[in-house]
């Protein structure tokens, strides 16, 4: 809860839009889905060790609006399952509004974030069918390591699937949002 404060103390009072520098198809991300991922720019929790350290600037990237992504939506209808967003959540209001989109266009959502379940908005969850939780800690690793703090949990009913990451099955590549 903190750190949620803190986000709003010092970011979300001053940025009033998110920005993704990638925007691709993924399998691996989210076990049995075909998704559609955007990375946000501007992270403010500074992991030791973040693999995408050049992204913690805001301004990076493309600004997303409601308006492009029902776009890409529409472009995508039936080619797509689900709609992973790599961070946001430091920007709860615009990234419900996003997941609203997802979730009208009968998709999937799903959120990486590095906070635990209960740092985040909670307003959030009744938007997502999945949710990536924890920091990047170097020494515990990610996903696909045993030892790891995070947790890919569907929703639904709550199942940790993380399972899934270290079968071997899916070719996890360490992101880290
Ligand atoms: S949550 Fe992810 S993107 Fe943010 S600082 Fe930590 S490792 Fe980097």
């Amino acid at each position: 809860m903190l750190c949620f404060l803190f986000f709003e103390s010092q970011y979300v009072a001053k940025i009033m839009t998110l920005r993704f520098t990638s925007e691709q198809i993924v399998w691996q991300e989210v076990p049995n889905e075909t998704s559609l991922a955007y990375f946000f720019s501007g992270c403010p929790l500074r992991c030791k060790g973040c693999h995408s350290a050049e992204m913690w600037k805001a301004k990076l990237g493309t600004e997303m609006t409601p308006g492009y992504l029902r776009k890409r939506l529409k472009q995508y209808r039936g080619l797509i399952t689900c709609v992973l967003f790599m961070g946001g959540e430091w920007q709860p209001e615009l990234l419900g509004e996003l997941l609203g989109i997802v979730r009208e266009a009968g998709l999937h959502a799903c959120l990486y974030t590095g906070l635990e379940k209960d740092e985040l908005t909670q307003d959030l969850l009744p938007y997502l069918t999945y949710l990536k939780t924890g920091r990047w800690m170097p020494e515990r690793g990610g996903l696909d390591s045993p030892n790891t703090n995070q947790r890919f949990i569907d929703l639904r009913d709550g199942t940790i699937l993380n399972d899934l990451f270290l079968s071997g099955e899916l070719k996890y590549d360490s992101i880290t949002a």
